[in-house]
């Protein structure tokens, strides 16, 4: 049985400092490396990072013995808490109210699934009936959880998300014995079905689901994560996918006869998988566009879209008062945003280098790639090597911070 100590005499604020020590380990992390992603590559984005929302533990006591997560219950040393769905929902009432941006809602698995999710669909029941707290809800959903506790915690919540965790099934063998494909995507598969029905018969439930993806748990390439989250994305219509770096950090018991090294997946592959997820998800790439058979890793030196381009220089120049908007955003240096005002400007004159500079288009990385009206500027590097170290820029801001998280995260499903 696992070790779970619950010491009765713990005051909901000696449970609070608790809790506060897990939660510092995962929040923010995606949006770090979201964050940074967006500033190396200012050609791809024009969605925001979602804000960064307090993330309110139910329990930290697991049935559960992930190695990569400090909740896993053969992690004897930890004192471990419960609230109850009253402690923690005022509690979350409380940190949603001064964030202002919402809060996340989850667990460690406490006892088991369904126990768990009835308490924490208590909790959200409470926090919208008793405090009527009207505020964005993110609700975890435990792996296996009954389809009636699933569509309970869903009425009360904006959005649910169960976390896939490995790139391939048989990484739930070597990192998270007690989860699997099932215990995963069914109920990632109910929650896309409660959606749509929801809308449907006109009935309150979450209206969108998102997932987690640790990068590196499985020695995978890139090409898998890619290919994968953009399968998730479209089969079970995810708000998004979030990327963590698969971080093992302490020997777990259990774990003796795999062979995980202790080891922390870079953090410039989290910044690239974002890059490349926003140009599967938003310019039309394809898995295969980002990560081809034969160069199946993103790069830590030059973003997805420098690279694609320097895979293609064939297409390359491509005259900018000719070219559709889907040539011009997959050209260097120019994204969603400048390829509308091109293609906007286009409409009442001829475009030139100067006018690009005057519309305030940045020319630093599209030069090479563009002409103008027949003129070409971008020099004699078009063809040389000298071409990926320009575009390679952004790379030093993606090295600032290797290390996010100080000890174990904890995943908390
Ligand atoms: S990742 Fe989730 S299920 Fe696994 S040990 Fe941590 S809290 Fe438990």
């Amino acid at each position: 049985m696992p070790n779970i100590i619950i010491p009765k005499e713990l005051s909901t604020q000696e449970k609070l400092i608790l809790m506060n020590d897990d939660a510092l380990y995962e929040v923010g992390v995606d949006s770090e490396a979201e964050n940074t992603a967006l500033l190396c590559a200012a050609d791809i984005k024009s969605r925001p990072a979602p804000p960064k929302i307090p993330k309110m533990f139910l329990s930290s006591a697991c049935i559960f013995n992930c190695a990569y997560c400090g909740c896993r219950c053969s992690r004897e040393e930890r004192h471990n808490y419960c609230y109850t769905p009253s402690e923690l929902a005022k509690l979350a009432v409380d940190e949603a109210i001064k964030n202002k941006n919402g809060v996340f809602v989850t667990s460690a698995i406490y006892k088991n699934a369904d126990y768990t999710q009835e308490l924490l669909a208590e909790s959200v029941r409470i926090m919208r009936e008793a405090y009527s707290y009207q505020g964005f809800i993110h609700a975890k959903v435990m792996p296996g959880a009954d389809p009636l506790l699933i569509e309970r915690t869903g009425k009360y919540a904006n959005r649910l998300s169960v976390n896939i965790e490995v790139a391939q099934s048989s990484g739930y063998e070597r990192i998270a014995k007690q989860k699997n494909k099932t215990n995963i995507l069914t109920p990632m598969g109910n929650i896309a079905e409660q959606i749509l029905s929801a809308k449907y018969d006109r009935r309150k439930f979450a209206a969108s689901q998102t997932t987690q993806l640790m990068a590196g748990s499985t020695n995978e390439d890139d090409r898998v994560i890619m290919t994968l989250s953009n399968a998730l994305y479209k089969k079970y219509r995810l708000k998004r996918v979030y990327y963590t770096a698969f971080q093992y950090r302490h020997e777990a018991k259990g774990y003796e006869a795999e062979d995980l090294q202790l080891t922390k997946t870079p953090y410039w592959r989290m910044a690239r998988l974002y890059q490349a997820d926003r140009l599967i998800q938003l310019y039309g790439f394809s898995p295969d566009d980002v990560t081809p058979q034969a160069e199946p890793n993103l790069y830590e030196d030059i973003d997805p879209k420098a690279a694609w381009a320097l895979r293609h220089m064939d297409m390359y120049p491509v005259e900018v008062n000719k070219a559709d908007f889907d040539t011009l955003i997959r050209i260097p240096g120019i994204g969603i945003t400048y390829a509308k005002r091109i293609i906007e400007a286009r409409r009442h004159c001829t475009i030139t280098h100067d006018l690009l500079k005057k519309m305030r288009i940045s020319l630093k990385r599209s030069i090479y790639f563009i002409l103008c009206n027949g003129q070409y500027q971008g020099g004699n590097i078009m063809l040389s090597p000298e071409l990926r170290s320009v575009l390679s820029s952004g790379h030093d801001e993606l090295s600032i911070n290797d290390s996010l998280t100080a000890d174990e995260p904890n995943a908390g499903n």
